[in-house]
């Protein structure tokens, strides 16, 4: 047995690249916002998570700073060991508070938060109903978890009725797993008549809030508030990295529940704690979204007016800040980003295997000034105002 047996990954590598699925990074070279440089230009930013213009606001910098320089870079170790600091417990106040939820929990990111909360809620005798176009992470969490696992159709009450129908009675406990707003779409998922039928099952239900919170309801609780679900009894999750404009994740919830998840999830408890600047952002953030009402208002209306100038496009579904542009083929997405490039817009390319379809995902900041959307809405039409995937 001579063969190296590392070769396989450049035939891998080979195959991804033959298929159109190659990715790799690139460097933004200026504090996140609606403009940003790339690659030596500025260019109007539609690719970012931001959506408040929160990551390079004064005021989150300052907080950081003032956490960093009283508490240090590092929080040297897990929360139950020496990683706790008061600043946590600020935070997951303040997240309960914006949440009207008992109690909360932050974690090292919100892919951590996922996956150790299904791990800890569920094991081998356990049943998890996920939606197909679930988060990476939540599906992680069910393979983790152990527990058996069947996703069904993308927001459709009536098959995940058939399949508990067929399966409930057979397990233990039962989670549904689902995003409020899904990331790849844009499109939310149907809350109330989860809620309706998680109850009916008697099933826990989760919601991944990652891309609600600060985004959706009146005072930007997410999904839960914008469905008049606030209140009743739920497992949500949710990211600071978003909207909040820093770094970590939450679960909100009841007070058993946290309880249970500090003694339970593991990637809450054998990792580092956030770090004091991160948690004081993220505090600064949510400060924010109670107070000022008016960036949401101004996230909204750019939505509003960005979906009215493109309905003849094709787009895909969606009431969130998230709107994607249908195209054909991975390389007719690809053609599409570089257009777009070099007119001076960020806009990435998503194909498979990260959605079944190749599109344009624009994401709407508030500080996303006309001017900006103009500019996006000039250049779309003059090169997508082809059939469908044309070019
Ligand atoms: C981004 C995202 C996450 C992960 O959050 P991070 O804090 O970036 O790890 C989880 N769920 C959904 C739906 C997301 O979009």
């Amino acid at each position: 047995m001579s063969t190296n047996p590392y070769s396989w990954l450049d035939k891998s590598l080979a195959t991804i690249h033959r298929a159109n699925w190659y990715r790799s990074v690139k460097a933004i070279a200026s504090r996140p916002g609606a403009i940003v440089e790339l690659s030596g230009k500025p260019v109007i930013n539609f690719a970012s998570n931001d959506y408040l213009g929160l990551a390079g606001d004064q005021r989150l910098i300052q907080a950081a700073i003032d956490a960093t320089l009283a508490y240090g870079t590092g929080s040297t170790g897990s929360r139950l060991l020496s990683g706790h600091r008061e600043l946590h417990r600020e935070l997951e106040i303040a997240i309960a508070a914006l949440k009207q939820t008992e109690d909360a929990l932050v974690f090292s990111s919100g892919y951590l938060a996922n996956i150790g909360t299904v791990a800890a809620l569920v094991g081998q005798k356990d049943l998890i109903f996920g939606d197909q176009y679930n988060h990476s992470s939540l599906k992680k969490g069910a393979i983790l978890s152990g527990a058996k696992t069947i996703d069904y159709e993308h927001n459709n009450i009536e098959d995940l009725r058939h399949k508990l129908e067929i399966h409930r009675t057979l397990y233990r406990h039962c989670l549904i797993t689902t995003d409020s707003v899904f990331s790849m779409d844009g499109d939310l998922c149907p809350l109330p008549e989860l809620m309706a039928i998680a109850e009916e099952f008697a099933c826990m239900l989760l919601v991944d809030e990652a891309h609600a919170t600060g985004v959706m309801g009146h005072t930007g609780a997410g999904c839960v508030e914008y469905f008049n679900c606030t209140g009743k009894e739920l497992v949500q999750i949710g990211t600071l990295s978003k909207a909040l404009g820093s770094l970590g994740g939450y679960v909100a919830g009841s007070a058993s529940l946290i309880d249970f998840l500090r003694n339970r999830a593991p990637s809450w408890i054998y990792t580092t704690a956030l770090s004091p600047g991160d948690t004081a952002a993220a505090k600064e953030a949510i400060k924010i979204v109670k107070e000022e009402y008016t960036r949401r208002e101004k996230l909204w209306q750019n939505i509003h007016y960005l979906k009215q100038e493109l309905s003849d496009l094709n787009l895909l579904p969606s009431e969130s800040p998230i709107l994607c542009i249908d195209l054909k083929t991975p390389e007719a997405a690809l053609n599409k980003a570089q257009q777009l490039i070099e007119a001076g817009i960020f806009a990435p390319a998503i194909r498979p295997p990260t959605v079944p379809t190749s599109r344009i995902r624009l994401s709407l900041m508030a500080t996303h000034e006309r001017s900006h959307l103009d500019l996006l809405i000039e250049n779309l039409r003059l090169r997508c105002a082809y059939p469908y995937g044309a070019q």
